[in-house]
């Protein structure tokens, strides 16, 4: 994409009301635009950094045999009375309205009930099971605090998994898939050596829920890791883990951190309060066992911000970065090296490489600096001197590791293979 053509432009200040440091980057690098508190739009950057990450989690969930789909936001009132959650006194987080002709709806804040009064119209006996779904959607709750940028919206997007099985042997060894399948994700998003799964409570590993949380400064929640173990606690649980993991508190670090993901195993608790039954090969009408499974992904966007910034801007791990390329035309008053420039930018993009192509008429220190607030991994700088010389800067945003390369390299280097990235 030619940086020309975006609409989108870098700001100096990020608004006086934004404290996060998630939310100023991109705003200042132009990825989003602040609606309200905890309210933010997607710009065309920041569309291709969900969309990257999307694209990893909707992989890994279709290996475990995820079935994409989309819910409406819209949700009935009656399906969460029989749980009782429609109550403002057990959820504190509804957005909800009336309807014109009468009758109140809730904005969803999670999709159990209704998926799972969904599914009943299509789980009828045991060969219907197992059953796993999920979607990227975008849950509205009324949080009470929303001062950590993307990462704690009250419009957010999340990626809920919903399994249903008809024993609870089989739930319980989706459940551990779908645990693999969520550290693979994490690693892919470059996240993975700072992410842990938690203890939460009873028993080393509760059987009935995990949270994954990345240790991170900007993070609302307190961990107590042990690095030698790779083990983290919840600073809820810490004293009775000490006793149960045989630890000594003071091995243990405490940090902060950020939950990006959990999962719960509803047993078939979710089913006997809905009603929601299937055939057993018996004939006998048994309740369905649930579980779900959830990441954030505008939060995860936020943390990879928070993590991986520095004094310059931001810095996208490959995995997730809206281009690969920021090539970063200098001397484009030249006619030849413009030329040259245009030309290594079609060559690049029709080889299949993401390339953000910086082809403004503007100063050299303000491409530089802007494409260092943009954070893309590789910048590759043409001037009339390194044409010239037929040899390219290629600095490397993470590091700063600067080579000269020549065009076949270049090519070279950052031909897609095709390959998974990992980033750890
Ligand atoms: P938290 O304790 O942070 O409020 P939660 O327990 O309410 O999270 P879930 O309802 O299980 O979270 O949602 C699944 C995932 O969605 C969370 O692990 C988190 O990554 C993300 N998430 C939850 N609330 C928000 C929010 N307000 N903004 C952005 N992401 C969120
Ligand atoms: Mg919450």
């Amino acid at each position: 994409m030619r940086q020309s053509q975006l609409f989108t432009k870098t700001r100096k200040e990020a608004p006086s009301d934004e404290v996060s440091k998630n939310a100023q980057l991109l705003i200042r690098a132009g990825y989003v635009h602040k609606e309200m508190a905890g309210v933010y739009d997607l710009l065309p950057l920041g569309l291709r950094v969900i969309e990257k990450i999307k694209g990893i989690v909707r992989e890994e969930m279709n290996r475990v045999g995820g079935q994409e789909l989309l819910m409406s936001s819209l949700q009935r009132k009656e399906l969460w009375e029989q749980t009782d959650r429609w109550s403002d006194e057990t959820v504190d987080v509804w957005f909800k309205s009336e309807l014109a002709v009468g009758g109140e709806v809730g904005f969803g804040w999670s999709h159990e009930e209704p998926i799972m009064d969904m599914m009943q119209q299509y789980v009828a006996s045991y060969k219907d099971l197992p059953a796993s779904v999920y979607q990227f959607q975008t849950k509205l709750r009324n949080e009470l605090r929303a001062k950590s940028g993307i990462m704690r919206g009250r419009e957010f997007i999340m990626k809920d998994m919903y399994s249903l099985h008809a024993t609870e042997e089989d739930l319980n060894e989706y459940y551990e898939k779908v645990k693999q399948a969520y550290l693979v994700i994490f690693k892919r998003l470059g996240l993975g050596a700072d992410t842990y799964v938690t203890f939460a409570s009873g028993g080393a590993f509760t059987k009935f829920s995990h949270e994954f949380q990345t240790v991170c400064d900007a993070g609302e929640d307190v961990l107590y890791v042990h690095r030698g173990k790779n083990i983290a606690v919840n600073e809820e649980v810490l004293d009775e883990a000490v006793k149960e993991l045989g630890l000594e508190k003071d091995q243990l670090e405490k940090v902060k951190s950020a939950e990006i993901g959990n999962i719960f195993n509803f047993g078939t608790d979710k089913a006997a309060q809905m009603g929601i039954t299937f055939a057993s090969k018996e004939g006998s009408k048994d309740p369905v066992f649930l579980a779900s499974y959830g990441i954030g992904i505008t939060r995860a966007l936020g943390v990879i911000v928070e993590k991986f910034a520095d004094e310059k801007g931001i810095v996208w791990p490959e995995s997730v970065a809206p281009f690969t390329v920021h090539l970063v035309g200098l001397n484009s008053d030249d006619d030849a090296v413009r030329d040259y420039t245009d030309g290594l930018y079609t060559t690049l993009t029709e080889e299949g490489v993401e390339v953000l192509y910086d082809d403004r008429d503007a100063r050299t220190g303000e491409k530089f600096a802007d494409s260092d607030l943009i954070g893309i991994p590789y910048r590759v700088v043409v001037s009339k001197k390194t044409q010239e010389e037929g040899r390219f800067e290629v600095v490397t945003r993470k590091t700063g590791e600067v080579r000269f390369l020549t065009e076949e390299e270049l090519l070279n280097d950052f031909m897609p293979t095709g390959t998974e990235e990992d980033n750890d």
